[in-house]
């Protein structure tokens, strides 16, 4: 594993968690609704800075028997540290125009930045991309953030890129809901809160399984944290019961648990404890996730 790409299994399916870069945000806003002296004692117990939560954006390919699969795109040029996914998969030999399937789990900018190409058409050419019906409507209907708990630029950014990116899709985009099979072995799982049609994934292959939350939960703090939000969840209640759902999922399965924002590369095991859940971060075999602990 580098810092950037981590090939991984889910029985027959080849797996890459693959970074777009990382920005930092304010801890306020991360963890909105939790007291100063509580986030930053949970910051300060894994040894992470108070003045800033940085965090990957982690995408992840994978490959079945007739499928060659991307969630999320990225935030393109967001910011002068993202902008890194096609790079990174073309690094891994991935080339871009070989993805049929784009899954979008939710219209914020840092999972749909990156799908325009320099010419403003989507640039994984040949895919089909598919995004929650409930999604697309939300962001298509004259969408509103007033319920968001963060600075107003932030809003105005996302709406834009909203605006920006989502019609271009409009004549190849499929939408789908809950319990769908998007592919052989992937199905969709509801889980709004975060956006009101973000989506997780149940990824499956002889009997091994990959629950992509996404952006049902941010930090792995909020594992312990069960009831702490941040402020760019615009349904904080449902995000919260989307996260217990996604996590008992993962812990009755014995799934494999992945999320964009988690340290790279965002994989790990959740099991039940008596009050909640205990999270156990996964990292590559030759690699013994010191500098990954540290950051
Ligand atoms: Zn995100």
């Amino acid at each position: 594993m580098d810092a950037e790409s981590h090939w991984f299994k889910v029985g027959a399916f080849d797996c890459l968690a693959v970074s777009d870069g990382c920005l930092t945000y304010p801890p306020a806003v991360f963890f909105v609704n939790a007291s100063k002296s509580d986030y930053e004692a949970a910051l300060r117990e894994r040894n992470l800075p108070l003045d800033g939560v940085t965090t990957p954006y982690i995408c992840l390919y994978f490959r079945t028997e007739g499928h060659q699969v991307l969630v999320d795109t990225g935030a393109g040029n967001l910011a002068a540290t993202t902008g890194r996914l096609v790079k990174n998969l073309q690094n891994q030999g991935i080339d871009p125009g070989s993805i049929d399937t784009v899954i979008l789990t939710h219209a914020h900018p840092d999972h749909i930045g990156g799908i325009l190409d320099s010419n403003g058409a989507p640039g994984f050419r040949n895919a089909r991309y598919v995004m929650s019906r409930d999604e697309w409507d939300f962001w298509t209907q004259s969408p509103s953030l007033s319920s968001l708990q963060c600075d107003d630029h932030v809003k105005h950014l996302v709406l834009q890129c909203a605006a920006e990116v989502l019609p271009s899709l409009r004549h190849r985009l499929e939408l789908v809901a809950g319990g769908d099979e998007i592919v052989p072995g992937v199905r969709v799982l509801a889980a709004p809160g975060h956006t009101p049609g973000h989506i997780a994934l149940d990824i499956s292959s002889q009997g091994e399984t990959l629950i992509d939350a996404v952006d049902a939960v941010l930090h792995p703090v909020m594992i312990e944290r069960l009831e702490w939000y941040s402020g760019v969840d615009l349904l904080p209640e449902k995000t919260l019961t989307s996260r217990r759902s996604l996590l008992e999922q993962a812990a009755q399965k014995e799934a494999v648990l992945m999320a964009f924002h988690f340290p790279f590369p965002g994989l790990g095991r959740v099991r039940r404890t008596k009050t909640g859940f205990s999270y156990d971060p996964i990292f590559g075999k030759s690699d013994t996730g010191t500098h990954q602990r540290n950051r």
